[in-house]
């Protein structure tokens, strides 16, 4: 298959089937939201954009890891300084806690400033007879069951971009101000729960960190700027595809085309078809940008799609997020190594543990097992090494928040406890004291 980047342009997925769009009652109203966006100054810059593509080719040479986390879906209600505040600090502690154990820098990419679209498996949804459209999160309607609220509304767009700017912003001020300086990760803790397993393995390293720091500073006999400042990407699922080409721009001094709503895009697991809006839309973007690969993508289909999102085989450009689940992953990821493998196109691994082991418990509350994320996680290690391969990163769906959403970690957490602080709208995330315990269980620090 062969695609002209002369034929492409922001708006050319329009004339192919695209999956996953809501349908707006009044084109009008649309088409004003979709140019008033297009008019709106960028949520971030092409500089950005081109110093995470370097981290990714890094990180696909095997010499950084890339820690992507945040919430399934973010809600506009969630827009305040301290759920970002949470969020920032989980990222920084578990990239110290990752970077401490593969002794690799870690980048970090937030599911964050965007993460508003939703996939779904129906377009209506029914409840005592009544159907309506489903909910396909804050970008495009409300989740409460009215006619009101779920028809979509052109106008949440704007909200949407506002937000990720607000977001964005917020974080980018954080940063500047030293909130990431790694003298100071006192900044950074979490109000933790009684006493925590997690929380002293944590300040030991906080402690042996801050001692390396203080020797090498005394040695040198000057600070370690290098240390002092932590980037924090942007990345959601570009489902959306009128929100993303509204700020997809071009860029003359680069002679290419940016989506510029955030550093790094990901194609999900539903959109993903050879001959779909989705991937014609990615391919003419120069952003870094992720593709969810799991049960059902045969070697045919990948290869086709290396060759269609990176026909010049550009370092950095291309990660495949794999997510199988605990045990499809023996079966199904190396078949797939090997098929990337023989493009002779470079991509970045990063494993998802999360979408593969969604399960419901009795009274239909979605969670996930902590064990099957981490067993996931262990066979992806293993069979990337077993492969000559390496394994450049984690995708996980976290909040800094201490919710009941899935089960296990240090405190034991069990169906019964889920209703206590079950709040996603979508799928469930990992608190801030399990997200914690997968990094250190990344880093080697603590094993069963
Ligand atoms: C997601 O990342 O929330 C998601 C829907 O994932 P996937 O496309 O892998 O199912
Ligand atoms: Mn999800």
């Amino acid at each position: 298959m062969t695609r002209n980047q002369s034929d492409w342009h922001p708006a050319s997925w329009q004339s192919m089937p695209a999956a996953q769009q809501p349908s707006y009652p009044d084109q009008g109203e649309l088409d004003r939201a979709v140019a008033d966006l297009s008019r709106l100054p960028p949520i971030v810059t092409s500089w950005e954009v081109d110093g995470l593509r370097d981290h990714i080719a890094k990180a696909q040479r095997g010499e950084a890891f890339v820690l992507q986390g945040g919430d399934c879906a973010e809600n506009y209600s969630d827009c305040t300084s301290e759920s970002v505040v949470a969020k920032l600090k989980i990222l920084l502690q578990m990239s110290l806690v990752m970077l401490y154990g593969l002794k690799k820098p870690v980048v970090r990419v937030g599911r964050m400033a965007g993460q508003y679209a939703k996939p779904r498996s129906a377009d209506m949804e029914t409840r005592d007879g009544v159907t309506l459209p489903s909910f396909r999160g804050d970008l495009v309607n409300r989740s409460p069951f009215t006619p009101e609220d779920r028809i979509p509304d052109p106008q949440l767009i704007l909200r949407g971009y506002e937000r990720a700017a607000l977001t964005l912003n917020f974080v980018r001020s954080l940063i500047d101000g030293g909130f990431a300086d790694l003298h100071h990760p006192e900044y950074w803790d979490l109000d933790w729960v009684g006493h925590s397993k997690t929380a002293s393995q944590y300040h030991d390293i906080v402690n042996s960190i801050s001692d390396s720091l203080d020797f090498i500073e005394t040695v040198s006999g000057r600070p370690l700027h290098l240390t002092q400042r932590a980037d924090i990407y942007a990345a959601h699922e570009g489902l959306h595809l009128l929100y993303e080409q509204s700020q997809t721009r071009f860029l003359p001094r680069r002679k290419s085309w940016y989506n510029l709503t955030t550093h790094f895009p990901w194609i999900g697991m539903r959109t993903a078809a050879l001959d779909g809006a989705h991937i014609e839309y990615f391919r003419g973007i120069a952003n870094p940008m992720g593709v969810k690969i799991g049960p059902g993508m045969t070697r045919e289909w990948l290869q086709d799609l290396i060759r269609v999102l990176n026909p010049n085989n550009e370092p950095g450009r291309l990660t495949l997020i794999h997510r199988f689940g605990a045990k499809a992953i023996e079966d199904g990821l190396p078949e797939l190594i090997r098929a990337a493998r023989e493009t002779g196109s470079p991509v970045l691994w990063v494993c998802d543990p999360m979408h593969g082991n969604t399960e419901s418990t009795a009274d239909g509350t979605k969670t996930r097992r902590f064990d099957n994320i981490v067993g996931e996680l262990e066979s992806a290690f293993r069979i990337h090494e077993e492969m000559g391969s390496y394994l450049g990163g984690v995708h996980l769906e976290l909040t800094g928040e201490n919710v009941t959403e899935c089960t296990g970690g240090a405190r034991g957490l069990n169906d019964a406890d889920l209703a206590r602080a079950y709040k996603s709208t979508v799928d469930p995330r990992l608190n801030y004291e399990q997200a914690l315990e997968v990094a250190m269980r990344i880093a080697g620090i603590s094993r069963h």
